[in-house]
């Protein structure tokens, strides 16, 4: 499907070089992207090159900036079809990975996916602000990572109450993501937040990129998150 020697060279270039297994799974899993795609609607890049780029590539460039240790409790909000989540999954299996969406068609290709590609995650079928009430999951993650969900001011409400304080949240984030950061400084402090680092880069189709890491320095107050017309129509 992909440019297999094409993806591990970018990966090589971007320092986060991957074994010839890693790169046949993300192959594989791109392959299962594209051909669910005719009957659910998981994505609008198709093409081997757009999905190599924006899709794979995108998500795993998330290794570059973040130390995950071994083991590491991640949730992914708003995985949709598995993106940034599957990717790390792949090229590390060693993540606890816990894939949350509430849409259940494309949880469905989730767990395709695991099957066919032999790997073990937690699969929560939930929107992000009922589930992060209950304490099975509420401060119960070394990290969030999500990609395309919500403005980031709205963003921070759905993952950072999963998080533990001393773990992160990693935005992935276009190039509105520097703008969205300066909007979001007063919703990373109530939610016991602080900002890590901001990270700006471009992918080799020259697309820009900014990836937002808060580390969670205390815990979020119960009130949050709020209900999700509250969290869109007055965001932090
Ligand atoms: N992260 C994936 C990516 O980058 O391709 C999917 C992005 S898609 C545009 C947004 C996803 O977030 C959708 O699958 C949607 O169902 C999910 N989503 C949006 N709000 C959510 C919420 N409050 N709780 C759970 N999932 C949510």
């Amino acid at each position: 499907m992909i440019d297999k020697k094409q993806l591990s060279e970018y990966l090589v270039q971007a320092g986060i070089p991957q074994s010839e297994t890693v790169i046949e799974k993300s192959d594989r899993f791109a392959a299962m992207l594209v051909e669910r795609n005719k009957v659910v609607n998981l994505t609008a890049i198709t093409d081997p090159e757009g999905v190599a780029v924006k899709h794979l590539l995108d998500s795993l460039l998330v290794f570059r900036y973040v130390d995950f240790a071994q083991g590491a409790k991640v949730i992914d909000v708003g995985c949709g079809a598995g993106f940034p989540s599957m990717p790390m999954l792949i090229a590390r299996n060693d993540l606890q990975m816990t894939f949350l969406d509430s849409t259940g068609k494309k949880l469905a290709f989730i767990e395709d996916c695991l099957t066919e590609l032999n790997l073990e995650a937690a699969v929560l079928h939930a929107r992000a602000e009922e589930q992060a009430k209950k304490n099975v999951s509420r401060e119960t993650y070394d990290f969030a990572v999500a990609r395309a969900v919500a403005n980031l001011r709205s963003l921070c409400e759905l993952t950072l109450p999963f998080v533990k304080v001393g773990g992160c949240f990693a935005a992935l984030k276009g190039k509105e993501g520097k703008e969205e950061w300066e909007q979001a400084q007063n919703a990373i402090a109530q939610l016991g937040g602080k900002t890590e680092n901001v990270f700006a880069y471009t992918l080799p189709d020259a697309s820009e990129r900014n990836l937002i890491l808060i580390k969670k320095i205390s815990q979020t107050p119960t009130k949050y998150p709020r209900a999700s017309t509250a969290i869109i129509k007055k965001p932090l």
